[in-house]
């Protein structure tokens, strides 16, 4: 059994630590709200830690690319947990860039990126989704331009 607070954790501080290692100027900030009740399930870890570490670094790149263009923003990535009924409900969000209407269709298509050669492979998401299908799980996405974005995956608890 997983205990998807605990992998979630994991790998955003991964990854912050990541990225504040390679890029002096990185400085996001990043918060928590995990559900001290979350009950453990039954997933392939690897798989599931696969989908929040795309989720987590895109959403640390989104606030990133928002916060060269802005004065006096203050980008924020936020982690939460819940249970709901029985079912888990994960959400990755932030205040970067958003995604235009244009590309919310595409984002979930393999190969579609918007980020320059040898940044993104634009892969993850379309590997995430399948990642989540296969556990019986849902994905959602809401997202605005220049407010931010929030990926939900809503995962059953077996
Ligand atoms: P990659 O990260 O390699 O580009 P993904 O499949 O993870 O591939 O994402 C595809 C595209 O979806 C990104 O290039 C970006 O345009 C958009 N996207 C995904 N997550 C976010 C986010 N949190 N904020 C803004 N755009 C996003
Ligand atoms: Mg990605």
């Amino acid at each position: 059994l997983t205990d998807i607070n605990a992998l979630a954790e994991e790998f955003l501080k991964l990854s912050y630590h990541g990225l504040r290692a390679k890029d002096k100027s990185f400085n996001a900030a990043f918060e928590m709200e995990l559900d001290p009740n979350l009950p453990k399930i039954n997933v392939v870890a690897p798989d599931i830690g696969r989908v929040l570490l795309n989720l987590i670094n895109n959403a640390f790149y989104a606030v990133n690319e928002r916060g060269k263009t802005e004065e006096g923003y203050k980008p924020l990535v936020i982690l939460k947990t819940k249970q709901v009924g029985n079912k888990l409900d994960i959400k990755v969000a932030d205040n970067g860039t958003g995604i235009s209407q244009n590309n919310i269709d595409k984002i979930f298509q393999p190969f579609f990126t918007t980020k320059p050669t040898g940044s993104g492979t634009g892969l993850g998401l379309s590997l995430s989704y399948d990642i989540v299908k296969a556990h019986g799980g849902e994905f959602k996405v809401q997202s605005k331009e220049n407010i931010g974005s929030t990926f939900t995956i809503i995962l059953p608890k077996k």
